[in-house]
């Protein structure tokens, strides 16, 4: 059955019944790495597992479940959503098509609003556009004595974010529906904001490439060539930090000055940029003094 099952999949292999075999027919088909992650999320391994128990026969089961993820990874499902998860700075999180998929150069947003937040003193921290939760929760769980409260529109993302906070046991957070800042007090008074917001360009053709035509618009694009939502954020952010408060955003690889200048716009002042591994700036801030 395993053998017929295989057959029709592939006309090359006509057996693939061990951990070696399926690896090697999938090869030649995706990424050897989404391949490794695919056969591990099936058979709830981790990579060594699979070096050392190469010649480890599948069930038909597996096989049948593995080469169908393949499948859908030949025709561009990205991997983290055919495993419903994504390692994002320490941590493991579930994600789904509701939500963005959390990118390394994102780890940098993270890195820097830790860097803002002392590790013992109470602070009242906001991440807009929370998505899978991704920046907020891992926040949250190296800074426990902050509060974090994270936002997102979606309710969709907002069960995401709210599972992924109880599996990590994190308690410092609270996850609310709301369209950017509609549902929060004014004089909140965070001492840090923090957002990586939708901020490609409508009509950007890597709308149409790899994993983004598959995650959601809401979180990826917006008007004014994409600096729509940057624009509200930092013209509304004031309202709701204290005195000397940050705003910390993630923006586009040619987005850096226009940010710069619109928070210069809005009062903030030691405005900075910050270069991902990549050497793009990614990352803009300043602070607010009103
Ligand atoms: N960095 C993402 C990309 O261009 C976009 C994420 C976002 O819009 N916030 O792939």
């Amino acid at each position: 059955m395993l053998n017929q099952l295989l057959c029709n999949q592939t006309s090359t292999v006509d057996s693939l019944a061990t951990v070696q075999q399926v690896l090697d027919w999938s090869y030649r088909k995706i990424e050897r790495i989404d391949a490794r992650l695919l056969l591990q999320h099936v058979l709830q391994v981790n990579h060594a597992f699979l070096i050392t128990h190469a010649e480890t026969r599948l069930t038909s089961e597996n096989a049948a479940r593995f080469l169908k993820l393949v499948s859908q990874r030949e025709h561009g499902v990205p991997v983290a959503y055919l495993t419903g998860k994504r390692e994002f700075y320490d941590l493991g999180f579930k994600v789904s098509p509701a939500v963005l998929i959390p990118r390394p150069e994102t780890e940098l947003l993270v890195e820097t609003a830790l860097a803002h937040i002392p590790e013992s003193r109470p602070r009242k921290i906001l991440d807009l556009g929370t998505g899978s939760g991704a920046i907020g929760i891992t926040i949250a769980r190296h800074r426990p004595a902050a509060c974090v409260t994270a936002v997102d529109i979606s309710i969709d993302a907002i069960d995401i974010a709210r599972w992924n906070a109880q599996k990590l046991s994190v308690n410092n957070i609270h996850i609310v529906q709301g369209d950017w800042f509609d549902t929060l007090d004014t004089g909140a008074a965070f001492d840090l904001i923090v957002s990586n917001p939708p901020y490609v360009a409508e009509n950007d053709p890597h709308l149409q490439q790899g994993d983004l035509r598959f995650e959601p618009d809401l979180a990826l694009s917006t008007q004014d060539n994409g600096l729509a939502c940057i624009r509200h954020i930092i013209a509304t952010a004031p309202a709701y930090l204290a005195d000397g408060g940050e705003l910390l955003l993630e923006h586009g690889y040619d987005q850096a000055a226009a940010c710069q200048q619109l928070l210069q716009m809005n009062g903030f002042r030691k405005i900075y940029s910050l270069k991902d591994l990549a050497g793009i700036e990614r990352v803009s801030g300043g602070s607010y003094c009103g």
